[in-house]
């Protein structure tokens, strides 16, 4: 006889959670969304996705991020409704109804951390393993491959159809997040969540291009200069093998780039076949560096970034430095020696 498994959910939360934030969300007469400091596609992607339907319900939305310098990504210019976002500080000090996207972590919002504390009603929607610090009704579920299949999820309970804006975003949140469907987190679930968006009118392959396919001569240059300082340690990360190089705040300015625009770099050194860690650390303008981890499967990088006073998911995680590139990399080391398996 044969036997049927029973089809895996792309997302698992109990029925109540997401009445409690349909509840909330249907009453809103305005909402402030707010995603991570150094939006990703993902962030960027499930807080305007959730904007258009709130917004196309009445809803006054206004959506940012707390960078402290706040400008919008120049990767992400070209996201249909990016020319709705506003500086963190336009945004209610006591917002009625916020919604958190992408993180679960009070430090993860930059300036507007104390906003979040402030709200009437917060709902969060996060698929990060290591949370702190926010109440409010929790969408949190680590297994979801991003944040973009929960907000879809949420969508799916707000309104009969997504529009080919909508399922845009979300496709850009989930194609980043899962690598092009290349990270261990793809599962039958998450390519049916891709299937929906297709059939809303998500372009995998324009897309795809924005996303990948086009660079400037100026990255390429910042790539050669990070891969000419590359490091290799093949008895670091208990024997598994690190490799890891930096990129200096000179080589964006010779590059005219601004740091959003090298987070491919990291795509590239990870490739490395030696090595189960990679780290990119990338100098932003204060002088910190900020330090990019990616696991071929073996190590724990988000505990071992957490140690270091940043977070992420296990295979891929990041934190701050205020230290320079040596010391940086004896205390990243020293973490790995001793990191988890995941
Ligand atoms: P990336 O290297 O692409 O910047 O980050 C990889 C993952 O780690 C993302 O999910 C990102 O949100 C998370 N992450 C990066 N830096 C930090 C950090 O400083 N703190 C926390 N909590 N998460 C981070
Ligand atoms: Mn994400």
């Amino acid at each position: 006889m044969m036997v049927t498994k029973p089809e895996a959910r792309a997302v698992d939360l109990p029925e109540a959670l997401w009445s409690a934030a349909v509840r909330t969300l249907e009453n809103a007469r305005s909402a402030t969304l707010v995603c991570h400091v150094a939006p990703d596609g993902d962030a960027l992607g499930s807080m305007l996705a959730l904007a258009r339907v709130l917004r196309s319900r009445g809803t006054e939305v206004t959506c940012t991020w707390g960078d402290e310098t706040w400008s919008v990504p120049t990767s992400y210019r070209w996201l249909p409704d990016i020319d709705t976002v506003v500086a963190p500080s336009q945004v209610a000090r006591r917002p009625d109804v916020m919604v958190v996207l992408d993180t679960a972590s009070k430090d993860r919002l930059g300036v507007l951390g104390d906003v979040a504390d402030a709200a009437r009603e917060l709902v969060v929607i996060d698929h990060h393993a290591h949370n702190s610090g926010l109440s409010g009704v929790q969408l949190i579920d680590p297994a979801a491959a991003a944040t973009a299949v929960l907000v879809e999820e949420l969508l799916r309970r707000l309104t009969p159809s997504l529009d080919t804006d909508t399922a845009t975003l979300l496709y850009v949140g989930l194609v980043t997040d899962t690598g092009s469907f290349q990270h261990p987190v793809t599962t039958p679930a998450v390519h049916a969540v891709a299937g929906r968006l297709l059939a809303d009118g998500a372009d995998p392959s324009a897309i795809s291009r924005q996303l990948w396919g086009t660079r400037s001569f100026g990255f390429n240059t910042v790539l050669g200069a990070a891969l000419s300082r590359l490091r290799l340690e093949e008895k670091a990360a208990a024997g598994q093998g690190w490799v890891w190089t930096w990129t200096t705040r000179e080589d964006l300015a010779s590059a005219g780039l601004a740091l959003d625009e090298i987070e491919p770099v990291i795509d590239v050194v990870r490739a490395t076949r030696e090595a189960d860690v990679a780290a990119v650390f990338k100098q932003d303008g204060d002088g910190s560096f900020r330090v990019s981890t990616r696991s071929r499967g073996a190590t724990d990088v988000g505990a071992v970034c957490a140690a270091l006073g940043g977070g992420g998911h296990k295979l891929a995680a990041g934190f701050t430095s205020y230290d320079d590139v040596n010391v940086t990399a004896e205390r990243l080391r020293a973490q790995l020696a001793v990191a988890p398996a995941p």
